[in-house]
């Protein structure tokens, strides 16, 4: 049932080998899937292409996802090599650090757009590409979201306006693309130690919060988040759509700190 074996995909968002984006690349090698991959800029590029490589996959493109071209560019590559594709990973986020600290109050508009376009809007210009790849056979798109999506967290700011978007479009893709046997789900784990994870004002206090309160007393590991993605894009998911599945140790259920951090 969680098996890929047979299945190929793109991994979009690997930065380096602690990006969310690898460690489900790892897990859906190990289950037998066959990987391309896009990179945003040739530094990226180069962190990737020993990833890529042991992955098995000499597949890389580097695509800045504001910029139509390149996601054309990425996409017509990617069918010269493969007809269809099974499944496609947009784990990609971006908003400007200096909004990431002080005060929601002031996201400037400039940033605001910015941040929902690379964040939300993105996830939907790759839908309608990797669309005619899948319309036939079926598949599965999944996207990366956080809780601070609808709970506010300190310093998360326009980026949590960012994930609301994000996971409404996931709903709104999973009902338009369902009659074609596609599946769109988000998944959303807890704090997780990557560059991008940094770049929010406090986050190892955010972490270290977490870790103490959640359930499980531990934040995910890449080994989970990458577990969820093959489920999810294997036969055993065959009927979750539309769904923002937590990955956070249980974190989401807390109204309260455990008692011993009160
Ligand atoms: P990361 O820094 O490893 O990955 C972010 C990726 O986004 C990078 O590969 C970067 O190149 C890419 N990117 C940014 N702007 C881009 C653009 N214009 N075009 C193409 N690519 C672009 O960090 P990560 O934490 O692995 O982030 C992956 C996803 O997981 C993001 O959506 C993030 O919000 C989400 N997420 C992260 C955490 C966490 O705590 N780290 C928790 C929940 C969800």
């Amino acid at each position: 049932m969680q098996s890929l074996s047979g299945k190929r995909g793109l991994i979009m968002g690997v930065a380096n080998e602690r990006s969310i984006a690898w460690g489900i690349a790892k897990a859906m090698s190990e289950a037998g899937a066959e990987l391309a991959f896009s990179y945003q800029g040739e530094a990226f590029g180069k962190r990737l292409a020993p990833l890529a490589e042991t992955v098995g996959s000499d597949f890389m493109v580097d695509v800045d996802v504001t910029d139509d071209a390149s996601l054309d560019a990425a996409f017509d590559k990617l069918k010269e090599r493969w007809d269809t594709i099974d499944f496609v990973v947009h784990a990609i986020a971006f908003a400007d650090k200096n909004e990431l600290t002080g005060r929601f109050k002031d996201t400037s508009r400039e940033n605001f757009k910015n941040s929902l376009d690379i964040s939300a809007y993105s996830f939907i210009e790759v839908a309608r590409r990797a669309h005619p790849m899948m319309k036939d056979n079926g598949g599965t798109m999944l996207t990366l979201t956080y809780q601070g999506s609808n709970r506010v967290t300190p310093y998360y700011n326009v980026m949590g306006v960012a994930k609301a978007a994000l996971e409404a479009t996931t709903r709104y893709l999973a009902n338009d693309l369902g009659p074609d046997g596609i599946r769109v789900n988000a998944i959303s784990p807890g704090p997780m130690k990557t560059l991008a994870g940094a770049a929010i004002g406090g986050a190892r206090k955010t972490f270290r919060q977490t870790e103490a309160n959640s359930p499980m007393r531990s934040n995910a590991t890449l080994e989970a988040v990458g577990g969820t993605a093959v489920y999810l894009a294997s036969e055993a998911g065959a009927y979750t759509t539309g769904e923002i599945i937590r990955v956070d140790g249980g974190y989401h259920v807390l109204g309260m700190p455990q008692p011993e951090n009160l």
